[in-house]
């Protein structure tokens, strides 16, 4: 039999995508197996947002081997335990998604379930003292789970919060430890093959020309392989997701490090706040067809926690993804492959799903079109839910005071998220569906984080009697904020493990 195995791999793009494409075939794969060559050109530089992550991120350091305080140290990161989500159900609401499940699910039954019985009656007002997250952000704790029983601190799912630029640079040193070799300097033209029109090679402005069996397009929202040489075409999303600028800023920072993200609602979007160990990171993510850039720009300066440290950076963007992201021999990862608003921080997630996911169906020069069919199936999939969430959160509001507002709250929303409100209004309930990323206590934060009102409970929490209903959930309440209690301060937490 030939070996048809593939022996040199090129990623075009030095940012987040390229850098963990780098590293995780480096370790998993290895360099004797394929060379890996990565080709990056400072003169372009990369897009230096996305500092906000979600659980799965550990899991992918994990998988790299990666030592988390150290991680924290070099991208001088801070923890997070979820979002937190102010104006956006109606100005002056202040909602909470926690990372973690709330209470306790009890035969069989969801806790949500157990808590809306309440809830509905008026007791039970606020869902948050019953996730140990939402409960220690209150007084910016942090600790990583530790062996404690069936106490909540023994399972306390967390993500980070950290510099984009020195994520860059701490996952390039790793993959250039494995043996990828970094190339420098801009390229200039893609050449594709006469006979079947695959990617044959990129050519660099000093006339070198690099050859690769396979291609891996991490080269941001211009999409130099995917789209300018195979023609991938976008699925646009802008009618369900019209925010297409952000202007982002760092300012000082002051206050303890919140554990947590903030999303500020706006009369045209929403502002973020990231608090990392030697500044805040914030941007205002808007529609510029609602308001120009110089209004959202004084918008974002005037709510800033502190001095800001740099020049307001807009960045342009439309929401979608390419329709194939997976082309012949070509690959695209990060924001060459699509972008979602980072609203629930997804986008580095869809990177490592995206490596994942094409891991398991890693081609040979043979680059079997049922495999890439696949991908590009499961991948959009991928993309279409995510979405559906975060349309959620613009559409189920109370918010009229804008056009803006008006226009979410009376778009047309794709049918898959209108059968979750519709099951949501009736019962309460709410269903991860498949593999997807957002599970049922997500959906349900942010449905009744949201204000949605549901006619009634579902009818088996009547399976426990009332009065034990209110002694269990008394009780798990107690035993999260003992838990929240014993952590310690995340400041003193950082200090003592990973100050940078
Ligand atoms: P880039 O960082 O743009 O990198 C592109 C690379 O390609 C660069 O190295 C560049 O030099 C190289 N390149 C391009 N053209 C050429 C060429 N001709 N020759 C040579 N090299 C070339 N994600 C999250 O998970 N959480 C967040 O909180 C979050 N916030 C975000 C906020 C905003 C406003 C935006 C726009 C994105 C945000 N993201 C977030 C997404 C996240 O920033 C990206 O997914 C991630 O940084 C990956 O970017 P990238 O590597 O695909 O692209």
């Amino acid at each position: 039999m030939t070996d048809r195995k593939i022996r040199s791999i090129v990623i075009v793009g030095g940012g987040t995508a390229g850098w963990m494409s780098a590293a995780t075939l480096a370790r998993i794969l290895s360099t004797q197996y394929a060379s890996i060559t990565l080709i990056e050109s400072d003169e372009i530089g990369i897009i230096g947002v996305g500092e906000a992550t979600i659980p799965q991120m550990a899991t992918f350091n994990r998988m790299l081997g990666l030592d988390e305080d150290q991680f924290m140290r070099e991208t001088k990161g801070s923890f997070k335990l979820g979002i937190q989500f102010v104006n956006w159900a109606r100005q002056g609401h202040v909602y909470y998604h926690p990372f973690g499940k709330y209470g306790l699910d009890m035969q069989g039954v969801s806790f949500h379930a157990y808590f809306l019985r309440l809830h509905q009656m008026g007791e039970a007002p606020n869902i948050d003292d019953w996730s140990l997250q939402a409960t220690a952000s209150r007084n910016n704790k942090f600790m990583r789970p530790i062996d404690a029983g069936n106490s909540p601190l023994s399972e306390i799912p967390y993500a980070f919060h950290f510099d984009a630029g020195l994520y860059a640079k701490f996952l390039r040193s790793y993959a250039e430890g494995l043996g990828v070799v970094r190339r420098e300097g801009k390229i200039v033209d893609v050449k594709l093959r006469g006979e079947d029109g695959f990617v044959q090679s990129v050519v660099m402005e000093n006339g070198d020309e690099v050859e690769g069996d396979l291609f891996i397009d991490c080269s941001g929202f211009r999409g130099l392989i995917i789209e300018q040489a195979l023609k991938a075409g976008f699925t646009d999303w802008s009618h369900y997701l019209p925010c297409n600028r952000a202007v982002a800023v760092p300012c000082e920072s002051v206050d303890e490090w919140t554990p947590y993200t903030r999303s500020t609602a706006h009369t045209a979007g929403w502002q973020w706040r990231i608090p990392l160990q030697h500044r805040t990171g914030n941007g205002h993510v808007f529609s510029v067809d609602h308001m120009s850039e110089d209004e959202a720009t004084q918008i974002l300066l005037n709510n800033l926690d502190g001095k800001p440290l740099a020049d307001p950076r807009v960045v342009r963007f439309t929401t979608g993804h390419r329709n194939k992201l997976w082309i012949k021999n070509c690959v695209a990862m990060g924001l060459a492959g699509g972008f979602i608003e980072p609203l629930e921080s997804t986008a580095i997630w869809l990177i490592q799903s995206g490596l994942s996911r094409f891991l398991t169906m890693f081609p040979d020069r043979d680059f079997n079109q049922a495999d890439i069919d696949r991908y590009n199936r499961i991948m959009t999939t991928d993309y279409e839910e995510i979405r559906d969430f975060i349309v959620l959160h613009y559409h189920a509001t109370e918010r009229d005071d804008s056009p803006f507002w008006n226009y979410c709250r009376t778009m047309d929303i794709p049918e898959r998220l209108a059968e979750k409100m519709r099951v949501f209004r009736s019962h309460g309930r709410c269903f991860r569906e498949n593999e997807e990323l957002f599970n049922d206590t997500s959906w349900f934060a942010v449905m009744h984080g949201q204000l949605m009102k549901p006619k009634s409970y579902d009818p088996v929490a009547d399976v426990m009697s009332l009065e034990e209903t209110r002694a269990r959930l008394a009780h798990i309440k107690e035993a999260i904020v003992n838990s929240a209690d014993y952590m310690p301060k995340q400041r003193d937490f950082i200090r003592e493990h990973c100050a940078a």
